[in-house]
């Protein structure tokens, strides 16, 4: 931060869609503000200059929002995850629908109809899967996330958006692993071996999956460290571990499962799923129903109709719409996915419900001869490939359910197929992830 810069009192006229405030200074430069809210007047200082526009910070706050609320964490501004926690529930919601409404309006797309924000009851202790970092510090081990685009861990004293069990089973394993002289690993000078850990927790029943991921292996202690972990939180159904340079969810490095199953139960409304360690699986259970449930009613199925699920993850949302289908057919890229996607198609006793691994792209291409009647979307980030598209058009499957975790890829998407024919109907926001700046939505598309 440069100190020297002089402080300058501006007004946020508007919100980015990562949630700054958009300050101008009285020379006109344009500054973004972490934690300001519309409206607001504010002292800032200017962090980081770029040509066209920089970034600010507060250094006090003049005139306040009606609608800013004390954040519920205290590491708030230091961990970054909750980017919305200093903005009122009901205004998160309304500025997420505005997020849609204005790209969708830059895009062209103007009179397409988007829904209020399908609003979780209660908006904390929502996640059921968290990653955390592990770093040796003066006292000990010490856990947390590390500070955006930073190496720099936040050591966690307390977390409002991941379950309380979870936040437990943080602490006994710092408290575990200083005990039997378990370590992080350091950078540095090599030593130790924990990086990161995984846990998850089943909404269903509560139990719960350990991942430990290591620079090398064993863990010293494992058969003590298992025993102590499960003696406090018998809960921890199933512990892992691997030795991983890829902490990615998309790692394929070897796990070795050293206690218990290797999946974990979990359920979406009557639907249950066994869930492996590297499979994809919702983390806002609670919303994952209110998603599927306007999933189904956008694809409004009578039990005639041939599905495909792409980007289908272990088969969650075919898995849901099977009973209500003639015929689902399911594709993912990851090959443990679609085992766990045929295991579950068992378990639940779906009979018509069938998946193919590869990529999305080239397996519907294979397809193109058949005929389909919907069309189930749910791709990562970076929204679907062209050529998946390119086949959709060909294709004219008369309905198209779109579920997408980023605006902007999605609204790029639909641009091609409302101009390839489609008729886009309506978006539903459905708030999976509430306090941060992330957003969820549904589309109905029809062949027009
Ligand atoms: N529909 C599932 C999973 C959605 S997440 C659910 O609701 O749980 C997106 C999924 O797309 C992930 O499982 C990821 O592995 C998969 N994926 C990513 N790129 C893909 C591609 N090119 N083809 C098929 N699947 C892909």
């Amino acid at each position: 931060m440069d100190i020297t810069e002089n402080a300058h009192l501006v007004t946020a006229v508007d919100l980015t869609h990562d949630g700054l405030g958009v300050c101008k200074l009285d020379d006109g430069y344009t500054v973004f503000v972490a934690g300001l809210l519309k409206g607001e007047r504010a002292e800032i200082i200017v962090t980081e200059r770029k040509k066209n526009y920089g970034f600010g910070q507060v250094v006090s706050l003049v005139e306040r929002s009606p609608y800013r609320v004390t954040p519920k964490c205290v590491h708030y501004e230091t961990c970054g995850g909750c980017g919305l926690m200093h903005m009122d529930y009901d205004v998160q919601l309304s500025f997420k629908k505005y997020r849609i409404e204005t790209t969708l309006k830059r895009a062209g797309l103007d009179n397409v109809i988007v829904q209020d924000m399908v609003e979780m009851a209660n908006p904390y202790h929502y996640r059921n899967k968290i990653e955390i970092k592990f770093r040796q510090g003066p006292k000990g081990i010490e856990a947390g996330f590390f500070r955006a685009k930073s190496h720099d861990l936040v050591n966690l004293t307390e977390c409002h958006i991941m379950p309380k069990r979870l936040f437990d089973l943080i602490i006994l394993i710092k408290n575990v692993a200083n005990e039997l002289g378990i370590r992080a690993f350091d950078e540095n000078s090599g030593e130790g071996c924990l990086r990161s850990a995984v846990l998850r927790e089943s909404g269903k029943n509560k139990s719960i999956s350990l991942l430990l991921q290591m620079e090398s292996g064993p863990l010293p202690k494992q058969a003590l460290f298992v025993q102590k972990i499960i003696a406090k939180i018998p809960e921890v159904v199933s512990i892992a571990v691997t030795v991983t340079k890829d902490e990615s969810s998309m790692s394929q490095d070897q796990i070795e499962i050293i206690q218990g199953p290797d999946t974990i139960l979990d359920a979406i409304g009557p639907v249950d799923f066994e869930i492996g360690y590297r499979s994809f699986f919702q983390t806002n259970i609670v919303q994952t129903e209110q998603l599927y449930r306007k999933v189904a009613e956008y694809a409004a199925l009578t039990g005639k109709e041939k599905i495909i699920d792409a980007y289908c993850g272990i088969g969650t949302i075919g898995l849901y719409l099977a009973p209500k289908a003639f015929k689902v057919f399911g594709i993912e890229l990851v090959k443990s996915a679609i085992q766990d996607a045929r295991k579950n198609a068992g378990r639940n006793d779906n009979k018509n419900a069938f998946f193919e691994v590869g990529e999305a792209e080239e397996v519907i291409k294979k397809w193109q001869k058949f005929k389909f009647d919907v069309l189930i979307v749910d791709p990562p980030r970076k929204g679907c490939d062209q050529r998946f598209l390119d086949s959709v058009l060909e294709m004219k499957i008369p309905k198209i359910v779109y579920v997408s975790c980023d605006p902007a890829t999605l609204i790029r998407d639909l641009q091609i197929l409302n101009a390839g024919g489609y008729d886009i109907k309506e978006i539903t926001p459905v708030d999976m992830f509430p306090q941060t700046i992330h957003v969820e939505t549904v589309t109905l598309l029809s062949l027009k």
